[in-house]
């Protein structure tokens, strides 16, 4: 009754560009979730990869509140001390040199097209540079995050859209390095693709790309807004490769809910590229955003979360695998630790409202794909739970 008035208030006040479940959620604890009603739910969703360490970590809380109270905005006209040791940690956890803090995701991936931009801007004198996007990314929904987005459905409306873009196919490098040419001055993907259908990327693609971008001057801006901060078992999924960016964007789990994202540079890169009056943000690496991210690598670190993702993921892995052996309406799984998908021969959506009815936070990512991506706090017995659940949905 209650959520019934409120979801008519929200359809009335909210621009409809989502289509959503009908909760409305009140509070977590743990990797729970429970809507205003009381009902209860094991989220295996975590606000789409964001919720890392769950909800109502005391010690993550604690460091909020604390800021909150000290400081929350300054501009970027003055230093702040949480923000210049959340750099230090970013840089530290990715061995990269220089991070630039934003708001969102889709500006950290804007940021990042803008220094490749620049940086070719700065060696060749001229603007007319391409770059080279992957079919089926996702890279976010503002103009220049959505011209690297490789679905036309997204796009479309919205052309022209800026920039020269090429789409080339994931996991393909021969269609790859088929669209290089003198003018190419970036190449952009996820290194697991999440909204796409969650796809890891293959390492001689990996590989095969930072040799094409070696032999080129050409950037590699790998997007880790999704795969990033420890879910895959390690802290950023390249560094499962042995492979390095140029460029890398992070944002959803980087602040475990505080709204935060980042593009964080080579050295060699931010030298030659962003200059003083060449970018900025007004509320981007505030000292509330700066106490979030520091706490958040404190709290990684200290409890080795990506040692425990490793353990767990691999868990999931089996239970999915077995899931997948014992019924025919699963033709797939793909992933890599806390970062699953199986593709099934119906709605994923369908399947996620089933799940939802039993009690269980899945998402889809696209038509046909069912997505797994948990805060990385969860144990054994979670994915067991989830297991159950996800059993009587899809025999639903
Ligand atoms: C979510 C996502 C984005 C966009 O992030 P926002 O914070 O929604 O702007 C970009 N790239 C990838 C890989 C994502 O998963």
């Amino acid at each position: 009754m209650v959520a019934d008035n409120l979801i008519q208030q929200a359809e009335s006040h909210i621009l409809h560009t989502y289509n959503r479940f009908p909760v409305v959620l009140d509070h977590g604890e743990g990797v729970y979730l429970f809507d205003i009603e009381g009902n209860k739910y094991l989220d295996f969703a975590a606000g789409i990869a964001v919720q890392a360490l769950g909800y109502g970590d005391q010690e993550y809380n604690q460091a909020l509140k604390a800021q909150i109270d000290k400081l929350m905005h300054t501009s970027n006209l003055y230093y702040n001390q949480p923000t210049i040791e959340a750099a230090e940690k970013l840089c530290a956890a990715s061995g990269l040199e220089r991070a630039f803090f934003t708001n969102s995701g889709t500006e950290a991936v804007e940021g990042a097209i803008k220094a490749a931009k620049k940086y070719a801007y700065d060696r060749d004198g001229c603007t007319d540079h391409e770059i080279i996007a992957m079919n089926h990314s996702f890279h976010g929904r503002s103009l220049g995050a959505l011209a690297v987005t490789g679905n036309s459905h997204y796009r479309e409306p919205f052309e022209p859209l800026p920039g020269i873009v090429r789409f080339a196919d994931y996991n393909d490098l021969d269609s790859v390095a088929s669209l290089v040419n003198e003018k190419t001055c970036a190449i952009i993907l996820e290194t697991i693709q999440g909204e796409g259908g969650v796809f890891p990327a293959e390492e001689g693609f990996l590989k095969g790309i930072r040799k094409i971008c070696d032999e080129n001057d050409i950037l590699l801006i790998l997007d880790e807004i999704q795969c990033g901060m420890g879910r895959t078992g390690t802290m950023f999924a390249w560094q499962g490769y042995d492979v390095k960016p140029d460029i890398m964007t992070c944002a959803k789990a980087l602040g475990c809910g505080v709204a935060v994202g980042a593009f964080v540079l080579t050295e060699r890169v931010a030298s030659s590229s962003l200059k003083p009056g060449d970018h900025g943000t007004t509320y981007g690496g505030n000292p509330f955003a700066g106490a979030a991210v520091s706490k958040v690598f404190d709290i990684f670190q200290r409890r080795k979360l990506t040692e425990h993702v490793q353990e767990v993921g691999n868990y999931l892995q089996e239970r999915l695998e077995q899931v997948k052996s014992q019924l025919a309406c699963i033709h797939a799984r793909r992933g890599r630790g806390l970062m699953q998908g199986l593709e099934l021969s119906m709605s994923a959506a369908e399947v996620s409202s089933k799940a939802l009815a039993q009690g269980l936070l899945v998402i889809p990512a696209g038509s046909n794909v069912l997505r797994f991506v948990p805060p990385l706090v969860i144990e054994r017995e979670h994915v067991d739970e989830m297991i159950e659940k996800l059993n009587r949905a899809l025999k639903d």
